[in-house]
């Protein structure tokens, strides 16, 4: 069977909505990326579990994304069926203070929405542009405060399509990393506090401000590129290291903040990666420190078979 032959059996019985050849700079916060072979919406956990199962069946590769602003994908496109969680967004309060949030929402509206019933904890978060699923994934945080701390659990649906809860402490969160196992999140039940309604707004509105000034908002990018070294800042050693401005093809090292890649207008992949390597080799050679990347590269080089 052929490659997009295996993708329609795997998708047999989907009721959610499937594109083919999608181009992935139009999902990426980076604005760059080539087709993925499929992309499909699942309407609700019972069409997700289908897709799960006919992957499993079928062998197709696939991948989660969440609203794509940690994710560098390849020139080349992503081979096999992207899995986009955008309708499971769901949020409704809990007892105890506790806040039930869909893998698809996204963390201001998220936030905005805690604070709007007078919960706090998510004020670090109001300008963080990923969704829920990402964001535990990665451990998003800014500001001294971070997801995980706040997670109380997660539900998973397993690559058996089984649906699995699994507590938030099992997760061992780490500095922009978590441990899940294979799955993919479908929602998760956040821990917060309660607070006057007026301070926890004004606190995510001052953290949104402060993003405004230093960081390049106006132009495509993917947040911070390479993670910080114990002790220190990424971009202050890039900054130290005198590569602000520099630019290959139209990706450019942020002036305004040297941890952040702006797309100027058409920069590809490969521009970006070209750049990553000069910025990762001059803060070796000069600073002797090893930069690891915080954004996730995905996808393929060139077009190829599944
Ligand atoms: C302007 C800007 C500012 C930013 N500031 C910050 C910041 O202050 N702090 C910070 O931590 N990050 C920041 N980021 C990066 C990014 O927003 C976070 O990492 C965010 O949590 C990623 O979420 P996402 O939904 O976009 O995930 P994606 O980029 O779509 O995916 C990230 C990873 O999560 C996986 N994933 C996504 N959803 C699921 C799911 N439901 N189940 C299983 N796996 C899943 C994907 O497969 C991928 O491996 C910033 C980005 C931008 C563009």
């Amino acid at each position: 069977m052929t490659d997009i032959g295996r993708i329609k059996e795997a998708l047999t019985g989907f009721v959610g909505e499937i594109r083919f050849n999608e181009p992935m700079h139009r999902y990426t916060s980076f604005k760059i990326g080539g087709e993925a072979d499929a992309m499909i919406f699942p309407e609700g956990v019972d069409d997700l579990k289908k897709v799960v199962l006919g992957i499993k069946k079928q062998r197709v590769p696939f991948f989660v994304m969440g609203k794509g602003t940690n994710l560098l994908v390849l020139d080349g496109g992503i081979r096999g069926i992207v899995i986009n969680l955008m309708s499971f967004r769901k949020l409704s309060l809990l007892p105890d203070n506790s806040l039930y949030a869909g893998a698809g929402a996204q963390l201001p509206l998220i936030a905005r929405h805690a604070a709007g019933m007078g919960l706090s904890g998510l004020e670090f978060a109001s300008g963080i542009p990923g969704s829920l699923g990402g964001a535990i994934v990665m451990n998003a945080g800014a500001n001294g405060g971070e997801i995980g701390p706040l997670i109380r659990g997660i539900r998973i649906l397993d690559m058996d399509g089984e649906i699995r809860d699994i507590k938030g402490d099992q997760l061992r969160f780490g500095y922009r990393s978590s441990c899940l196992p294979q799955g993919i999140i479908i929602s998760a039940e956040l821990r917060l506090k309660r607070s006057e309604k007026s301070k926890t707004r004004d606190k995510g509105r001052r953290e949104i401000i402060r993003r405004g000034k230093t960081q390049p908002l106006s132009l495509p990018n993917a947040g911070s590129v390479f993670k910080n070294p114990p002790g220190d800042y990424a971009g202050r050693l890039i900054e130290e290291a005198g590569l602000k401005g520099l630019t290959v093809g139209d990706a450019q090292v942020s002036p305004l903040h040297a941890n952040f890649i702006v797309n100027m207008g058409r920069a590809t992949a490969r521009d970006v990666l070209a750049l990553i390597r000069m910025i990762g080799k001059k803060v070796e050679t000069e600073k002797g420190i090893t930069l690891e990347l915080e954004i996730k590269v995905v996808g393929n080089n060139k077009r190829g078979r599944v």
